[in-house]
């Protein structure tokens, strides 16, 4: 879906498509280089990461494989609280694997820090994350991250895979949400 589609309900663009492809390539380069000769896992997390997941894995070189986790994160107001229930399990085992999760956008950090806490225990070789969007005025913990497409400001964003209501996912940009679509408090 284009942004011209939706445009009275979007502020702004913040990424386009060409520049998203781009930023994706060149990650993929840096993470062929670090697991050449390997088969890694590739973790999505659902359902945001489904878009960066299929561009980030057609763009490398490498032989991998893919699974998805979906994850619930419970707060107040929807905000991320750190307590979060796993919706649907890996169906591929960690043990001795390469694991790469793969993440739409790290906002506060706490519910990629509680899957970072449960992957460890799962006897993964390595452990490394890549997302596409990070918050750094919104980060409340430390996580560590190796792969970052792009720093955006603290503000609600939707697109390539990023919902608000489920709606919006489809849209090929990046784009603040207008406040008054959601009314008023971000979601
Ligand atoms: P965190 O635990 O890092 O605070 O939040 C992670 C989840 O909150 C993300 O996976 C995403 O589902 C949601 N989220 C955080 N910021 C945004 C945003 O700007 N737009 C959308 N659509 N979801 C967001």
């Amino acid at each position: 879906m284009d942004t011209a589609d939706v445009q009275g309900d979007l502020e702004d663009i913040l990424l386009t498509p060409e520049q998203i492809s781009t930023r994706i390539a060149e990650i993929a380069r840096e993470i062929e280089s670090d697991l050449e000769g390997e088969t890694p896992l590739l973790v999505g997390v659902l359902r945001g990461a489904v878009m960066v997941m299929a561009d980030l894995s057609r763009e490398l070189r490498l032989p991998l494989e893919m699974d998805w986790m979906a994850v619930s994160s419970y707060g107040n107001d929807h905000k991320s609280s750190g307590v979060v229930k796993i919706l649907k399990d890996l169906d591929t085992a960690m043990e001795g694997r390469h694991v790469l999760i793969v993440e739409d956008i790290v906002d506060s950090g706490l519910t990629l820090s509680w899957l970072l806490e449960n992957f460890r225990s799962r006897g993964a070789q390595s452990l490394r994350v890549m997302t596409l969007l990070r918050k750094p005025d919104a980060m409340t913990v430390d996580v560590p991250l190796d792969y970052v497409g792009f720093d955006i400001p603290n503000k609600f964003v939707v697109g390539y895979g990023l919902d608000y209501a489920n709606r919006y996912r489809s849209l090929t940009s990046v784009a603040v949400l207008k406040p008054e679509v959601y009314g008023g408090n971000p979601p």
